[in-house]
């Protein structure tokens, strides 16, 4: 048993406890087929990552169900480890290369490789400390970067086997191309947003010199690189144009008009240039009529040859603007409008997404995603809340292609391997020999993998596969995945296929998405807009601890939480609270205090009946509701026993046994019951607030070293006590009564005052008993009990409490009447209502009998509590 300073200190505190568990390597799991493992694998955050808001939510809830895990007996493993990001890690040193007046394609791949390594070493994993200063309690020891050989060496197996099966393929297509990172970025990277532009409306004249037609576009710099115009094939306004020849304006080229039923017949004027190279739909529409795919523009997103002079090497806005004064010129343009279009840009750099064919690798998805519904629907998977299903479901019914392959250099380079006689080879080091012509010459496909193709295997990749390993025995299937919804397809769908793919099992059994944090607001919090909150700033300020809570206490079912800085100074308090409470039973504990343990049930008061009783009914719904994900339920559970039941009453009443023993020995049974329920508590407490619990714990009576692997407080049914807890809802009703009627008189603090009680024979004996903690709760000079009948004697003031009447003797003043009406006016409103009620023929025809019963006993009551306030209010006019 360790002291407990005067001061709540949460930095010293955190500091000394994380120090102290690491040491001891509590945190490191190995296989142990003698206990059930518990496995939880890190949203793994990336290499240029900076612990944020969300992080701290999400990471706290990870080790909250960790911990509860560890107490539980099970052999829990938390995976943490860091994502290479490979397009992000480009954004960031493509910028610091920026700042030389360079770019990658100065630097050439190997340099540019040597030069990120270099700075990974640096500064990548910064967020890997800042999560130890939020307390996690992940096995660093197996802390993996998806770059290590041996992960690497699993992302390629990966790629093999798909490439094998034929999951995998090469094909041009239609991808979202960010000109600035030069890449492909994937459906799910592109973030639309409307953005004002013009419509222009152009003359296609007929190739044989009649009127043509006329279409709208927002882009006109395409125009270079049309190949037909389409009308609707039912547009009566079109009809005889379909089949005929139109010229491109200011291309010296004609084109066919088609008719396809994709043309929108309400856009402009209906009929629409057809554009293969720069848009997905005219992609479609012009491979089904064999139309040739013309590009205008480079990687780069500037004008290639096929502009010939004036355009060539021009950006593509700089064109937009150049081609619409050259139509204006030339006569072209029949008219132009303001016109609000849906852009795509880049989620990383924010450029805007250019439509764009080129040669990628493609994922098959739809073999891949059929048992991936199927272990969902058959509850394999399970989504908390509940909601996410359908939205997994949905997305996965119209899954698409997954293209995988990214123009960038940073990441698994595809292992696909091009002999010059055309053979492919999948192989993870080149090929000796090409199986086709025997030749030795090998080129390496140039791309990398999407990055999420690899955190797709983060279950297997960390646990060993495609190696046997006893971990990947053990640890696989892992439990719960705590994770964000914004990732839900980018990774949690593609992990629940791999793992099926490549494992035959579901890679985790429970799906937990953590709320979105946002400010008071409801605005995102983020660092550019301003509107972020630095969660190591708070850690400073308030402890890890208080950050914890205050943010797990905000988790309802909810897709959002509203967060400021105030709740974690709450919690900050409630800490303290927390903190006083127990350098109060510590300093009234004996140094010989043996282990913790309950005295004999014979040995205890009523109040220690009634706290251990709350004690087990807060422990039962803390556990029940950690299974069920309710973590604000488990705070709130938390935060009303320890700062109401148990300091704020037991402690108080425990003051007077520990002060004057009623009965001989009574003072080390008070010492006991306050000890032990502060140490499981602490338990309870531990998931959320780590360190504090641990001090507070090490301060008390306790067995082991750590609170860590203490057990989790369970069989507690036999401490529950209805008896008692229904006295002491008695007790408190009077004590809370007679310190409202202090407050509504103005009582000062200080000041001691006589009480009477006048208790109906029932609740005599009861008060009697409890009189000596009543007359502390409520400062009582002297308190007095008398039979319901007894003559009043004198005047004061009275109140009803139940069956209880309360008088301050002397004490006649107008908040009293005031009060007694209050409740006067509360009774009469409940009384009509349910006069009302049994007045009426559906109730009485259509209720269960017990429930009339029920409503007939609550209007007798309430009826005889009626005639008795009126008493009151009558006694008080006549000493008035
Ligand atoms: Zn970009
Ligand atoms: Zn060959």
């Amino acid at each position: 048993m360790t002291e407990i300073p005067s001061a709540y200190e949460p930095k010293r505190v955190e500091e000394r406890w994380y120090a102290y568990w690491l040491a001891k390597g509590e945190f490191h799991a190995v296989p142990d087929p003698s206990r059930q493992p518990y496995t939880i694998m890190m949203p793994l955050p990336n290499v240029t990552g900076e612990l944020h808001m969300g992080h701290a939510l999400n990471n706290g809830l990870q080790d909250c169900l960790i911990r509860w895990s560890r107490m539980r007996g099970l052999n829990a493993l938390w995976q943490p480890g860091l994502d290479h990001a490979s397009i992000a890690v480009h954004v960031v040193m493509e910028r610091r290369l920026g700042e030389k007046g360079l770019t990658r394609l100065d630097l050439g791949r190997e340099r540019f490789l040597a030069e990120t390594w270099k700075w990974k070493e640096q500064i990548g994993g910064t967020i890997l400390g800042q999560l130890r200063r939020l307390e996690c309690s992940c096995d660093w020891d197996r802390t993996v970067f998806t770059m290590d050989p041996g992960y690497s060496d699993a992302v390629l197996e990966c790629f093999i086997r798909l490439f094998k099966k034929g999951l995998i393929y090469k094909g041009k297509r239609m991808i979202n191309w960010c000109p600035k990172d030069q890449t492909s970025v994937s459906d799910l990277e592109v973030e639309y947003g409307e953005t004002p532009s013009t419509l222009y409306y152009v003359r296609y004249p007929a190739a044989d010199g009649g009127d043509g037609v006329v279409v709208a576009t927002q882009r006109p710099e395409t125009i270079l690189a049309d190949v037909a115009v389409a009308v609707h094939p039912e547009d009566e306004r079109y009809r005889r144009l379909v089949g005929t020849q139109v010229r491109v304006p200011l291309v010296d080229r004609s084109v066919p008009v088609i008719a396809d039923r994709r043309v929108d017949r309400e856009f402009g004027t209906g009929a629409v240039k057809i554009t293969p190279g720069h848009d997905p739909l005219d992609y479609e529409i012009g491979a089904d009529h064999g139309l040739p795919v013309l590009v205008c523009l480079d990687p780069r997103g500037r004008i290639n040859d096929l502009g010939g002079e004036p355009y060539r090497g021009l950006d593509r806005d700089e064109c937009r603007t150049r081609f619409a004064d050259d139509l204006r010129a030339a006569g072209a343009i029949e008219r132009e409008e303001a016109y609000t279009t849906n852009v795509g840009r880049c989620a990383r750099c924010h450029t805007v997404i250019e439509p764009y064919i080129s040669d990628q690798w493609f994922c098959r998805m739809a073999a891949l995603a059929a048992p991936a519904i199927q272990a969902v629907r058959d509850g394999r998977v399970r989504f908390h809340p509940e909601r996410w299903t359908k939205v997994y479901m949905d997305w996965m019914e119209q899954i698409r292609d997954w293209n995988i392959s990214r123009q960038l250099w940073w990441g698994h380079r595809i292992p696909v391997w091009y002999c010059a006689c055309g053979e492919v080879v999948a192989s993870k080091t080149a090929p000796e020999r090409c199986p086709r012509c025997g030749g030795t010459e090998f080129v390496q496909d140039p791309d990398v993998l999407d990055t999420w193709f690899s955190s797709a295997l983060w279950p297997l990749g960390t646990l060993g596969w495609p190696h046997e390993t006893a971990d990947l025995r053990y640890f696989y299937p892992t439990s719960t995945l705590v994770t964000a919804r914004d990732i839900i397809f980018l990774w949690v769908a593609r992990m629940i296929m791999f793992g099926l793919e490549f494992r035959g099992e579901v890679p985790f059994r429970d799906v937990y998405i953590n709320p979105t944090v946002l400010n008071l607001e409801g605005r995102r919090m983020s660092k550019s807009l301003g509107t972020g909150i630095d969660p190591l700033a708070l850690v400073d300020r308030y402890g890890a601890d208080s950050l914890r809570f205050a943010l797990i206490n905000r988790c309802t079912g909810e897709q959002d939480l509203r967060f400021s800085e105030k709740m974690v100074e709450d919690t900050r308090n409630f800490a303290n609270k927390i903190w006083n409470a127990a350098r109060f039973v510590r300093m009234n504990l004996d140094e010989r205090a043996g282990p913790p343990a309950l005295p004999p049930r014979g040995t205890l008061g009523l109040i220690d009946r009634w706290i251990l009783s709350r004690f087990a009914r807060t422990a039962m719904g803390v556990t029940d509701a950690l299974e069920r994900f309710e973590f604000r339920d488990v705070c709130q559970r938390l935060y009303e026993f320890i700062w109401s039941e148990y300091c704020d009453w037991y402690l108080e009443m425990a003051k007077q046994d520990l002060r004057d023993a009623p009965v001989p020995g009574h003072r080390q049974v008070v010492q006991a019951v306050l000890s032990w329920v502060l140490g499981e508590t602490m338990k309870l407490l531990h998931p959320i607030m780590p360190a504090l619990t641990e001090e507070i714990w090490q301060a008390l009576p306790h067995e082991g070293e750590t609170i860590m692997r203490a057990s989790w407080p369970t069989d507690l049914e036999g401490l529950i006590d209805p008896e008692a807890e229904a006295q002491m809802d008695l007790v408190m009703e009077v004590a809370h009564t007679i310190r409202g009627m202090r407050a509504d008189l103005g009582i000062a603090a200080g000041e001691s005052i006589p009480v009477m009680l006048y208790a109906p024979a029932d609740r005599e004996a009861l008060l009697e008993s409890t009189k000596r903690y009543i007359g502390l709760l409520v400062r009582a000079r002297s308190l007095t009990i008398e039979p319901q009948n007894a003559p009043r004697l004198g005047d004061g003031v009275s109140a009803l409490s139940g069956t209880v009447e309360i008088v301050l003797p002397g004490r006649v003043a107008a908040p009293i009447r005031e009060r007694l009406r209050k409740q006067l006016a509360t009774v009469e409103r409940e009384l009509t209502t349910l006069d009302d009620r049994l007045r009426s023929r559906t109730f009485l025809e259509r209720a269960p009998a017990p429930v009339v019963e029920a409503e007939r006993a609550r209007q007798h009551q309430l009826s005889a509590r009626r005639a008795t306030l009126e008493r009151y209010l009558a006694d008080l006019d006549d000493n008035a």
